[in-house]
């Protein structure tokens, strides 16, 4: 959602989760959110052929990738040639990206901390100006949200199949993820990282984005007032993501479910596991 708000500034080209172009979109020729196939996609069809003419083979890349972009990865801190090799073609898919698409800032909504941490490693020796925007959400909506099962549905957004996962699992892998984009923050220069809470994005989306366009180098003054009166916010060219990427223009609501509908032993289990994490990101 927030790929799809920084998308509609002229400047941004919001690419989605690229860290699946290899391991699982372009090899299964899913969907872009332009609802043609991502083979057939005008503008992903130009960035892989280019990317592939430069001697990447999307197969090896994504056994690079399964070694180096876990949050804890022996092989990223070692450093060496299959990171150098990595970090090269993964700098080049998204200079080629923002190339094909006219604009100047690339926007990755990768989850995983992991592919911030290995770039962030080669970004400050090449000069490569790289900003980092960890966007959390309050762990009980999130573990509300992971414990619905979700059939296959490719057209509508919805790759592989979603297993009901149980609210402890799903606690603690958020505690894990956010411990690596926590890390990951402190190796971002000074006021080039932003940590953004959904709740306040969507409570407040014109303050929430004026805040990351300070950390992100651009002006979002003007698109966070229009989001906030209702602008519908529409995905271009979104690689991966979220199933809303495929449903259309939307404006922003905030979904608050879990509320009213998480039973209170859930949201107790998730508060014993997480509550120093959760009090350190202003949740009560
Ligand atoms: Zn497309």
């Amino acid at each position: 959602m927030l790929d799809m708000m920084l998308d509609s500034d002229p400047t941004v080209f919001g690419a989605g989760e690229m860290s699946t172009i290899c391991r699982h979109v372009w090899p299964n020729n899913e969907y872009c959110s332009c609802h043609e196939r991502v083979q057939d996609c005008v503008l992903w069809s130009k960035i892989m052929a280019d990317w592939q003419a430069g001697g990447v083979d999307l197969a090896e890349h994504a056994r690079l990738q399964r070694r180096i972009e876990p949050v804890v990865s022996p092989a990223r801190y070692l450093g060496g040639k299959s990171w150098r090799q990595y970090y090269d073609q993964t700098l080049a898919l998204m200079r080629l990206s923002a190339q094909h698409a006219g604009q100047p800032v690339l926007l990755d909504s990768s989850k995983s901390p992991g592919r911030g941490l290995a770039l962030a490693r080669g970004a400050q020796a090449d000069g490569l100006d790289m900003r980092v925007i960890h966007l959390v959400r309050d762990p009980r909506a999130v573990a509300y949200s992971m414990s619905k099962p979700m059939k296959v549905d490719t057209a509508a957004g919805v790759q592989k199949k979603l297993r009901a996962h149980p609210v402890a699992r799903t606690a603690l892998r958020w505690n894990f993820v956010n411990s690596g984009a926590d890390a990951l923050m402190r190796l971002i220069p000074e006021g080039h990282a932003i940590r953004v809470r959904y709740e306040d994005l969507v409570a407040d989306p014109a303050a929430t984005l004026r805040a990351i366009g300070e950390a992100v180098g651009l002006d979002l003054a003007d698109l966070g007032n229009r989001i906030a009166a209702g602008e519908a916010i529409a995905a271009e060219h979104q690689v991966a993501g979220s199933r809303i990427r495929m449903s259309g223009p939307m404006s922003l609501k905030a979904d608050m479910n879990w509320q009213d509908r998480m039973s209170p032993s859930a949201q107790r289990q998730v508060e014993r596991l997480l509550g120093k994490r959760m009090r350190r990101y202003g949740y009560s």
